[in-house]
Parts: structure tokens; C-alpha cells; sequence
């Protein structure tokens, strides 16, 4: 709820009377709403404007739940991330007890970030300091900059389905290495129970050991836990397939 008219980007008056409760108990009437764009990824809609309102109001579970992000209150500001990429999408700086969103625009400092070769804030405030007044370093944001220092991106959501030990094995072998170990081996083996995340690892000399150590594994596993392997998973490596 805004009482300033001029903030709108799209308005449209509001018919009959509709009014609004204010905290002083009187009832204040609508004259309009419509949409608000704050920023470049946050628009607010809809957007009542109560002229007798004497600030502006933000439902912080509208911004969430129609912006699809979070809010973190921090001691001197806050911030909103977009749930889906993760991204700063705006800001807000605290001052006397209350959060004000940040509109400034920073369109003209991203661009010099960009034509000089993404530098760092520090340096942009050192030779553009009438663009980054007011503005502190976690207020900028470039999307690139963020994704270039990404070292991996992070794992897909798993559709893990829980399972009793032994029902599946993971199975990878690994090899050769330029250096054998003490007893010749160039290659090993692992076996990884998907319940319990037991790892079997088994040294080889060559390939063509793998039948034989599997299928003593086989062995080991009826006997000594009086199950069955009911999935053997690998990556169709050729040394799984073969006659026996
Ligand atoms: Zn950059």
C-alpha cells in the first residue's frame, strides 16, 4: 500500500468505496491499484494507493510467495534472493528501525563494470565515486562475475529412493595407473552398498580380474549377510560383460 501516485507504472482508479483499515483504527479509502515496478526483477502487484496512508506498506508474504523469493534480515540491511537461481534480486538498507528498498539504479555502473573487464567494487568506487555513493560493496551484483568464480555448479536434486542394504551395489573400476603399488597392481575395484555406503575396494592386476572378484563378492555377500545382489549398477564398462 503506497499513498504516492507517481510510483505507479500501471493504474487503474478503484470504483465504489473501498477502504482499508489503518493502524489508528480509521478507515482510509482506496483510490486506486495496480502494479509497482521496484526493480528490475521485483514488480509488486497488486498495489493499493490509500491517499491518507502516511507511508508506504510491504507484505513481505506478497513479495515471496508473487516474487518467488526469500528475505534474509540482516543488522544493517536486507536482502531478497530469487529461489530458483539463487540471485540477489534487491536490497534493503536499515535506518532508524526500519528497511528501505534500494531504487537505485545501477545500470550505469554495471556497464563501466563491464567495458573495463568486470573489475571489483573497490576499484569502480575509486575511479566512479558519484556512481557508487550510497552503495555498499554487497549491493553489487553481476551475474557473470558471480558465475566465473563458480568452481562447480551444484548438484542436481536427487530422486534417491531409500533402499535395504545389498538390493543395489554401485560397482566402478578404476585404472590403469602409470605406477603399480607394492604387490603389481595397476587397477582397483569398488563395490559401494547403496544403503549403507559400505565401500569394498579390491587391487587388480589386470582387467580380466574382474569377473573373478566379483563373483567371489557374489559369494561373500550370501554368505556372510544371507542376502542376494538384486541391482549390480555400473557405467556398462565393458569389463562387466563377458560370457560367465
Ligand atoms: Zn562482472
Amino acid at each position: 500500500m503506497t499513498d504516492t501516485h507517481h510510483l505507479f507504472s500501471t493504474y487503474s482508479c478503484c470504483a465504489g468505496n473501498l477502504k482499508v483499515k489503518i493502524a489508528d483504527g480509521t478507515l482510509s479509502p482506496v483510490a486506486g491499484k495496480w502494479s509497482i515496478r521496484i526493480s528490475e526483477s521485483i514488480t509488486l502487484n497488486p498495489v493499493l494507493h490509500v491517499p491518507n496512508l502516511s507511508c508506504n506498506l510491504l507484505s513481505i508474504t506478497q513479495l515471496t510467495k508473487k516474487s518467488n523469493c526469500s528475505t534474509k534480515f540482516l543488522p544493517s540491511h536486507c536482502v531478497f534472493h530469487d529461489l530458483s537461481s539463487g540471485k540477489m534480486i534487491n536490497s534493503a538498507k536499515e535506518h532508524e528501525g526500519l528497511y528501505y528498498l534500494d531504487k537505485t539504479d545501477d545500470s550505469e555502473l554495471l556497464l563501466w563494470h563491464k567495458r573495463m573487464g568486470h573489475p571489483s567494487f573497490q576499484y569502480l568506487r575509486h575511479l566512479f565515486p558519484s556512481l557508487c555513493s550510497n552503495k555498499a560493496s554487497w549491493d553489487f551484483q553481476c551475474e557473470v562475475c558471480e558465475l566465473a568464480k563458480h568452481h562447480q555448479a551444484s548438484f542436481p536434486k536427487s530422486k534417491y529412493k531409500p533402499s535395504i542394504s545389498f538390493t543395489l551395489i554401485h560397482s566402478d573400476l578404476w585404472g590403469s595407473s602409470c605406477t603399480p603399488n607394492r604387490t603389481h597392481k595397476k587397477w582397483f575395484i569398488t563395490f559401494i552398498d547403496d544403503h549403507a555406503r559400505l565401500c569394498w575396494v579390491y587391487l587388480l592386476t589386470d582387467k580380466t580380474k574382474v569377473q573373478s572378484i566379483f563373483m567371489n563378492f557374489h559369494s561373500m555377500i550370501q554368505t556372510q549377510f544371507h542376502t542376494k545382489i538384486q541391482i549390480l549398477c555400473t557405467d556398462n564398462g565393458t569389463e562387466y560383460f563377458n560370457h560367465s
